[in-house]
This record gives C-alpha cells, structure tokens and sequence, in this order.
C-alpha cells in the first residue's frame, strides 16, 4: 500500500512543481492547487484496499489448484496438499484440478498459517465443515 500512497504524494509533488512553473504562482498557491487536485480523503480509501478481501463467507483461501504451475503452488496450500496426497480433508476423494479448492483453519483462527492448521477441502466440504460446527 506504501507504494501508491508515495506515487501519489509524488504525483501531487510534479503537479505542484507544474503548477509553480506555468502559472507563475507563489509556493502557497501552488500547493493550495495540488491540495484541490488531490483531495486528502485518499488515505482513508487506501486504507480500506488493506483490509483483507473476505472471498466467502468461509475462511477458505480459494484457490483453483491448477495453477500448480505458478508461485500459488509453493505456498501453504501446495504444503497441505502434498501432505494429504492431494486428497480433501473432510471427504477423502481426491482434489481436481478444475475444482475449487478451500483451505481450512483447523482451529478457527484465520492468522494461523501453521501446516498443522491447515487442511485442504473441496468447496462443498468446507461449506459442511462449517454448517456442522454450527450445530453444535
Ligand atoms: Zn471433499
Ligand atoms: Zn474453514
């Protein structure tokens, strides 16, 4: 988020310095300017883009498995894949590739990125892991 919280704060720095040099205005005009081009209110909308996007209403990080191939698949879900022989979780059949995969947080704590806390599940298996531990 740094990144386009600076970009624009430059962005806003080559406005001022346009602004000085076209218009021939003094150092406070120019920035009152960029202040008007830029309202400061940015901040708080960056703020909210860091906020971590809730996919579904489960704690699943979905992933299509396929992309095995690229960088997701060194990652915790190729991790809990591998240990479980590319099987799910809940039911036992194994994990295709066309399929929406869920990672589960064993103990409820979605900060837990522990391979023990995690499990891959089908889509439909987390959805009744979930439905289950409501009932009880
Ligand atoms: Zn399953
Ligand atoms: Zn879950």
């Amino acid at each position: 988020m740094d990144g386009s919280r600076n970009s624009l704060w430059f962005t806003k720095l080559e406005v001022n310095r346009r602004f000085r040099k076209e218009k021939k205005v003094n150092r406070y005009t120019a920035k009152k300017l960029s202040d008007q081009a830029f309202p400061s209110v940015k901040y708080k909308e960056n703020k909210h883009i860091k906020v971590r996007v809730t996919k579904s209403p489960y704690d699943g990080d979905l992933v299509y498995w396929s992309q095995r191939n690229s960088g997701l698949y060194d990652n915790a879900t190729s991790k809990a894949l591998k240990k479980q022989n590319h099987c799910c979780g809940h039911c036992g059949h194994k994990l295709l590739g066309n399929e929406y995969l869920h990672l589960h947080h064993i103990d409820g704590n979605h900060d837990n990125w522990k391979p023990k806390n995690l499990m891959a599940v089908h889509q439909s298996c987390h959805q009744q892991i979930h439905s289950s531990q409501k009932d009880t």
